[in-house]
C-alpha cells in the first residue's frame, strides 16, 4: 500500500457496473477497500451491483467518463468502455470518445490525486494478429478505419495516453491487455460468443456460428481475470505493463459450441452466418510475463467456467429471455 493511502484504500472502478467491473467491485469490497463505482450504464444496468448497495463501503455514481470527475481516491481501475461489438458499434464516435477523452479525464484525476491507475486494455490492440501466440512486444495488425476501429484504435490511443502521462507526468500506471473473458453476469444480448451460445441453447434456438467456426479464441474465466487485474494493480512500482491477462487454452469457436451444448446436454441446430469484417482469425495470449512478473496464471478450466456460467443463466431466466 502507498504511504499516502488511507487505512482502507479508496478505489474508483470506472465501468464498475459492467460484467467485469461488478466482479471486481465485489472482490475489492471483500478485500476491505472502499469502492466508488462510476458508470453511465451505456452497456450495463444497476442490477449487476444492486446486491452491493447495502454495503456502507460501496458507492454507486452515475457519470460519463468523457466528462471530468473530481473525487479523492488512491487507486483507479479504468474499465469504462463498451466491450462487445454490438455495444461499441452502436455509437462508434462515443466509443472512441470514451476511450480517449475518458482516459484523459481519469489520467488527469490520477495526476492530481497521485492515485495509481490501471487501464483495461484489450487483445484487440493486436487486431488480426500475424504473430501467434500474441506477445506484448507485438505491435499489432489493426485496420484504422473499419467497423472495429473505434474500439481497437480507441484502446490503442488510451495506451498511448497512459504511457505519455507516465513519461511526462510520472503517473503511476498499469496496463492490462485483457483477452476474451466470460462468466456470470455477461450481458445476454451483447452478442459475445459464450453468452450467445449458452442463451441460444437454453432458449431452444439454433446456434449461430459466424464463418465456418474455425477461428480461434482463448477464454478466461472472470474470477481468474479479476485475480490478474488485482495482482497487476498490486505489483511493484515500475511494473507498468502492458501485460497480457488471459487464458492460453486456445479453441475454435466451433469447439466452443460443442462444449456448451454437451454441458447443457441438448444439441441444437447450427446455423452458419457470415463472418463479421475484421473478425480476427486466431487469438491466444502468451502469458509468460504475467506468470513471471505477477506470479499469475488462470486456474479455472473451460468446462468448470462454462458450467458456472450456464448455472447463472439457468438461475436467471429473465436474462435468458431478455
Ligand atoms: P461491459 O460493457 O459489461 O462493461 C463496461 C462498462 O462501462 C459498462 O457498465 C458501461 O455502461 C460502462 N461505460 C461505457 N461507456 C462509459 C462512459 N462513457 N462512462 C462511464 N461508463 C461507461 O464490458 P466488460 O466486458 O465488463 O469490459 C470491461 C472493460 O474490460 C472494458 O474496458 C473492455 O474494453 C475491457 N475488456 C473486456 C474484455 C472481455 O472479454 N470482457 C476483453 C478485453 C477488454
Ligand atoms: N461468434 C460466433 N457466433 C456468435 C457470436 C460470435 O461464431 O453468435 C464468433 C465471432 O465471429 C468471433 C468469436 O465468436 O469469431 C468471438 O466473438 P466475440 O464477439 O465473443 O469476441 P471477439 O470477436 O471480440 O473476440
Amino acid at each position: 500500500m502507498k504511504s499516502h493511502m488511507h487505512l482502507r484504500p479508496r478505489v474508483l472502478v470506472t465501468g464498475g457496473s459492467g460484467f467485469l467491473g461488478s466482479h471486481l467491485c465485489e472482490r475489492l469490497l471483500a478485500s476491505g477497500a472502499e469502492v466508488l463505482c462510476v458508470d453511465n450504464f451505456f452497456s450495463s444496468t444497476r442490477e449487476n451491483v444492486e446486491h452491493l448497495l447495502p454495503n456502507p463501503r460501496f458507492e454507486l455514481m452515475r457519470h460519463d467518463v468523457t466528462f471530468p470527475l473530481f473525487v479523492e481516491v488512491d487507486e483507479i481501475y479504468h474499465l469504462a468502455c463498451p466491450a462487445s461489438p454490438i455495444h461499441y458499434q452502436r455509437d462508434p464516435v462515443q466509443t472512441t470518445k470514451t476511450s480517449v477523452h475518458g482516459s484523459i479525464n481519469m489520467l488527469g484525476l490520477a495526476k492530481r490525486t497521485g492515485a495509481r491507475i490501471l487501464l483495461a486494455s484489450t487483445s484487440e490492440v493486436y487486431g488480426d494478429p500475424e504473430v501467434h501466440p500474441q506477445v506484448e512486444e507485438y505491435w499489432g495488425h489493426v485496420n484504422p478505419n473499419g467497423i472495429r476501429s473505434c474500439y481497437d484504435e480507441g484502446k490503442r490511443c488510451a495506451e498511448t495516453l497512459f504511457f505519455d502521462y507516465h513519461r511526462q507526468n510520472q503517473v503511476d500506471i498499469k496496463v492490462a491487455r485483457i483477452f476474451n473473458t466470460y462468466g456470470p453476469r455477461m450481458h445476454p444480448n451483447d452478442g459475445r460468443v459464450v453468452s450467445n451460445f449458452i442463451v441460444q441453447t437454453l432458449r431452444g434456438d439454433s446456434i449461430t456460428l459466424y464463418g465456418d467456426g474455425s477461428q480461434t479464441r482463448s477464454f478466461c474465466y472472470v474470477d481468474d481475470q479479476v485475480d490478474g487485474l488485482m495482482k497487476l494493480m498490486g505489483s511493484p512500482d515500475g511494473v507498468t505493463g502492458p501485460i497480457n491477462i488471459g487464458n492460453p487454452n486456445e479453441i475454435t469457436v466451433r469447439q466452443l459450441a460443442e462444449r456448451v451444448t454437451a454441458l447443457i446436454g441438448d444439441a441444437r441446430e447450427i446455423i452458419f452466418e457470415p463472418l463479421p469484417s475484421d473478425d480476427p482469425t486466431r487469438r491466444c495470449p502468451d502469458i509468460t510475463k504475467a506468470r513471471e512478473i505477477l506470479g499469475w496464471e488462470p486456474k479455472t478450466d473451460l468446462d468448470t467456467g462454462l458450467a458456472a456460467t450456464i448455472e447463472y443463466f439457468k438461475n436467471h431466466p429473465d436474462r435468458v429471455n431478455w
